[in-house]
């Protein structure tokens, strides 16, 4: 990881849709290579290849694995665009020296107002009810009392990291009981921990799921917890949709086994299932967890401010776990 100053062009590949705040974000010293898929990058000549030192990957629909870094020998540094990056391979980064930075905090209190809003709008029917005065219902008849409500609920919030934690005051502020699951107990929180899924689910009727995608929470809310969740069972999922069995989920709303779901993100996305839309005890999102203006531009400036301070010759801002580059 060396990053070295001085007068010469940083060659910079721009990976993903065209994001006019990375377009213009750069001074003259940086020469911009955009390929917006990976079906383009196979387009990059050898020159051009040999001179990339960064890249910013603006979304998570392009992949950039071991295969797409080795493409780039002078590669220093991956700047991705998002929190989660569960499509930039950061093991292969590491071991190749190379730095990877997401896109943490901009975006978590509007992560947080999409799922306790879904969760609302899941609980009280909002979309049904919609649609019930959109078709002229209301006029004959009142729309029937919701079964669910917050009022008698207790979450359990998968994943207790920085959104995990703005959901929870959210809740908090709601007067909704909350505890949470992850591996490791987080200090100075007041809300139970539960290092075990299953007690968890028990234990609640709710779950807002908020861990990062990748192996390690691949399905894990799988049958067992939603059986565990039970009959009043509702989940929220603004996570990944590699978090959650979609066919599960499918077959315990069907059956009863659990209530109700709340879902920003799917397994196969832009494909969703049509047993999903069909139902009508589901609240569908099109992936729109951190999609504000607002937020978007401070997610696209953060990942320019990233590869600018590093080409300044210091730290990244906003490293991720697996290659925490220290000051230089
Ligand atoms: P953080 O890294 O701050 O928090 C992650 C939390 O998940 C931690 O509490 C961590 O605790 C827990 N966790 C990680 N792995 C596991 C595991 N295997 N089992 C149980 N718990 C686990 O991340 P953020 O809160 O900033 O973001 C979380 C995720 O939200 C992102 O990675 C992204 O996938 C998703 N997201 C979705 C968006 C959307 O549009 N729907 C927008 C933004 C983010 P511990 O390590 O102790 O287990």
């Amino acid at each position: 990881m060396s990053g070295n100053i001085s007068s010469e062009k940083i060659d910079l590949l721009i990976y993903g849709p065209n994001k006019p705040i990375v377009d213009k974000g750069f001074s003259d010293q940086f020469v911009l290579h955009p390929f917006e898929s990976r079906a383009d990058l196979d387009r990059v000549s050898p020159a051009v290849a040999a001179k990339i030192r960064g890249a910013a990957v603006t979304y998570s629909t392009v992949r950039c694995d071991g295969a797409v870094m080795a493409m780039f020998p002078k590669l220093e540094i991956v700047a991705s665009f998002g929190v989660g990056y569960d499509h930039v391979d950061a093991n292969h980064a590491r071991e190749h020296n190379i730095v990877v930075t997401n896109t943490p905090d901009v975006l978590t209190e509007e992560v947080a107002d999409i799922a306790m809003g879904l969760l609302i709008a899941t609980v009280r029917e909002f979309i049904k009810a919609d649609r019930y005065l959109r078709s002229g219902l209301w006029t004959t008849q009142q729309y029937p009392l919701s079964v669910g409500s917050l009022r008698d609920r207790k979450v359990g919030i998968v994943g207790l990291g920085r959104i995990g934690q703005a959901v929870a005051r959210r809740l908090d502020a709601s007067l909704v009981p909350v505890v949470y699951h992850s591996r490791n107990p987080v200090a100075g929180v007041k809300h139970k921990h539960y290092p075990d899924l299953i007690e968890m689910a028990k234990a609640v009727d709710t779950l807002v799921v908020i861990v990062p995608g990748g192996p390690s929470t691949a399905k894990m809310i799988n049958a067992d917890v939603l059986k565990a969740l039970g009959p009043r069972g509702v989940v929220v999922n603004v996570a990944r949709g590699s978090v959650i069995d979609e066919e599960a989920l499918i077959a315990a709303l069907k059956s009863g086994t659990i209530l109700a779901a709340g879902l920003d993100v799917f397994a196969k996305e832009p494909a969703v299932p049509d047993e999903l839309k069909a139902m009508q005890n589901v609240v569908l999102l099109p992936h729109i967890g951190s999609a504000s203006v607002v937020t978007r531009n401070a997610m696209d400036q953060l990942v320019v401010d990233n590869l600018k301070t590093w080409f300044a010759g210091n730290a990244p801002l906003t490293p991720v776990a697996e290659t925490p580059a220290k000051g230089r």
